[in-house]
């Protein structure tokens, strides 16, 4: 590996840190693998600008966070945690003696709630900005006002915050006029070569999905490589990823068997796997597996796109999509959907080839098609998003007046107005009275309530079943309904398909999936599906004490990824509800209590069944459908509330529970 001083931000060192020191706010734009996001901490350190605090380094993702700080640790030669170290939800791995902070931009956002000018920090280095995620977005416009107020204050020089906005795509001028016109610095070249392939127009028209093109590139790569480098396939989500991963382990049999090839070792890599299970893909092979001659093949969402360095990947093979948020204002609608990735992404993606020595990248696209169809960059992710935790998050941060937040891209007032709406109706926020100081401003601020929902890593729904739970003493329940509602896929999706495939009459399977179905409807009651899944969590629970909880998941066709997670989710949720000096009870086997208390805190997702057996949603009295995998599809109760709405080819209720009518009139009263 060519020593990291060849990396190109070395011939640029002294020009960047004669700006750094001069200039309040930089903005950095460099290739991907220029060094950085590792240098620049490490320059800014050692020339001693911000040494009256310490550096911050923000980052879009936990596992890149941790990744990066551990590399730094080692290169600097001190203990994790000691100069250098990360913080992120849940884990801070810093000390009094940290110099150098990588964490999380949600993170950074909790610590403004109680310091909102940020004052441990001399330098804020803002690093992925061009991906635009809505915490980076929030956090630009609080570290904007910081920096203001730090000035205006009056602080001594030493005193004044610096910060530097990094990204990697060249269209920055909307951070640099942000930041009065700060100065754009370039970082020339990049370390090593990456050779890009496209597939051909004729290739490209042949109808395929993108999954098995996907799969068919990887064996490709391969075989045409048999013994080079690792590989790292960029996929849109959970549920592909997991089938991928299936898919290769049986290709890898067979072609070890047939071919006398070596294997694959397929790894998954998303943000809902557990952080130990994402940092496999991060782990150099072990003896045994380089004897084997075993290739990795990391099938990764979008989380390895930026700031993490995979190790030994030489080859990228990219489908060219990506799963994205999509929100109707209008509809309260929330939804995902796969689409083409940007054109920044695409590059970003295949420069995860170069980041240790030459590399290539397949795409899985034409490129007439890319250069027609695909976008420039990524859509700023609050112009698309349900604002409720944001707002909440941002009037819990002294932003009391949203609709003037100073946003770099400013989110369309009706999803703004849409949220404060809900807060207002959900009593988590009520308007400030002006206080007759001369300029404070009229906005809102949290309610008693709404304090204690932004103390949960929650949206603020599942927030309010807690403090309804804790009020009407059923905690412990709803404890187990939120966790359980955290996680995606609780049922083992191996065990769902050969339910699928014994419709097809593949007899061999039919009795294994008839046992699933049978397991799972002790997972089932007739008020719901939260119910069912408080039935779930309990089962699990008590029987995993009796044997191992993969015994319990394997035997009734659940996914211990998930209901681990969810276990996880549980304690760090428990934790918080003990610090507010909450009691743990449970209503037994009663259930409804804990109905009562889904319905107060969800009652703004009421569906009212009207004429022609339709159902209309109170709020915005839009036609919705029960969801057929829920328990009470076509089951008709009068009045029902939901989790959430997805929009496929109907507006379908997910997550629903019956309402028992006069309840409806008691709570409104
Ligand atoms: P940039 O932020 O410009 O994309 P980085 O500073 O993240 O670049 O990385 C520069 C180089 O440092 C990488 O190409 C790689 O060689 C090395 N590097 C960074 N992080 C790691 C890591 N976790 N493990 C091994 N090498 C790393
Ligand atoms: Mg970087």
């Amino acid at each position: 590996m060519p020593h990291s001083s060849q990396l190109p931000i070395f011939s640029a060192k002294d020009e960047l840190l004669k700006y750094f020191s001069k200039s309040p706010t930089c903005v950095v734009i460099g290739e991907t693998a220029s060094g950085k996001t590792t240098r620049i901490p490490e320059f800014l350190y050692e020339a001693g600008i911000g040494s009256s605090g310490c550096i911050l380094c923000t980052q879009p993702r936990r596992v890149a966070a941790i990744t990066v700080a551990t590399f730094m640790a080692g290169e600097l030669q001190t203990k994790l945690g000691e100069l250098v170290g990360y913080s992120v939800r849940f884990e801070d791995v810093t000390s009094q003696h940290t110099k150098i902070k990588y964490a999380t931009d949600g993170i950074i956002l909790r610590e403004a709630m109680s310091d909102p000018l940020l004052k441990r920090y001399s330098v804020i280095i803002i690093d992925e900005a061009h991906e635009r995620s809505l915490q980076t977005d929030i956090l630009l416009g609080v570290v904007k006002k910081a920096q203001q107020k730090r000035k205006s204050f009056g602080y001594s020089s030493s005193m004044v915050l610096k910060v530097i906005v990094m990204s990697a795509t060249l269209s920055v001028d909307l951070f640099s006029s942000y930041f009065d016109e700060a100065p754009i610095l370039y970082v020339h070249g990049r370390l090593h070569p990456v050779t890009t392939y496209n597939i051909s127009e004729e290739e490209a028209k042949v109808e395929q999905d993108y999954l098995w093109r996907t799969m068919v590139a990887v064996v490709q790569v391969h075989r045409a490589n048999p013994n080079d480098g690792d590989i790292l396939v960029f996929l849109t989500g959970e549920e592909e990823i997991e089938s991928a991963v299936r898919t290769l382990r049986e290709v890898s049999k067979s072609l070890q068997n047939e071919l006398n090839c070596n294997g694959l070792q397929a790894v998954p890599l998303y943000s809902a796997l557990s952080p130990e299970a994402q940092m496999l893909a991060f782990r150099q092979k072990d003896k045994r597996e380089l004897d084997k001659g075993l290739r990795r093949v990391v099938l990764s969402t979008n989380i390895a796109e930026t700031s993490v360095t995979i190790p030994n990947i030489k080859y990228v093979v990219d489908s060219g999509k990506v799963k994205q948020k999509c929100f109707n204002p209008k509809t309260g609608v929330e939804y995902l959907q796969v689409n083409n990735e940007s054109k920044a992404q695409a590059k970003q993606r295949s420069g995860r080839a170069g980041r240790l020595g030459p590399g290539e990248c397949y795409y899985l696209f034409s490129k007439e098609k890319f250069d027609k169809e695909f976008k420039e960059t990524t859509e700023a992710e609050i112009l698309k998003s349900n604002l409720e935790s944001v707002v909440l998050l941002m009037i819990s941060l002294g932003i009391s007046n949203v609709l003037e937040f100073d946003f770099i891209e400013r989110p369309p007032n009706d999803s703004v107005k849409a949220a404060l709406k809900l807060l207002v109706e959900l009593e988590a926020i009520c308007e400030k009275t002006s206080d007759g100081k001369i300029g404070s401003d009229i906005g809102f601020q949290l309610t008693k309530l709404g304090k204690v929902i932004s103390k949960f890593p929650l949206r603020p729904e599942y927030a309010l079943t807690l403090v309804f739970g804790n009020e009407d003493g059923c905690l412990d329940d709803m404890l187990s309904i939120v966790s359980m509602l955290s996680v995606e896929n609780l049922f083992n999706r191996r065990a769902a398909q050969q339910a699928v495939h014994s419709r097809f009459n593949l007899e061999s399977e039919e009795g294994e999936a008839t046992e699933a179905v049978k397991c799972w409807s002790k997972f089932k009651h007739g008020s719901g599906d939260l119910i069912g899944l408080l039935l779930m969590f309990r089962y699990v629970n008590q029987n995993e004490k009796k044997m191992s909880l993969q015994k319990v998941c394997w035997e009734n066709f659940l996914n211990p990824k998930s209901i681990k997670q969810a276990m996880l989710i549980r304690a760090q949720l428990a934790k918080i509800c003990l610090s507010l000096g909450w009691k743990l009870t449970s209503s037994g086997s009663g259930f409804e209590k804990v109905r009562l208390c889904l319905y107060k805190a969800f009652r703004q997702r009421l569906a009212l069944l009207g004429g022609e057996k339709k159902y209309y949603n109170s709020a915005g009295h839009v036609q919705v459908d029960i969801h057929p995998s829920s328990v009470l599809h076509k089951k008709l109760p009068s009045a029902v509330i939901y989790n959430e709405l997805v929009q496929t080819t109907k507006t379908y209720m997910r997550g629903v529970s019956i309402v028992n009518e006069d309840w409806i009139v008691d709570v409104h009263q």
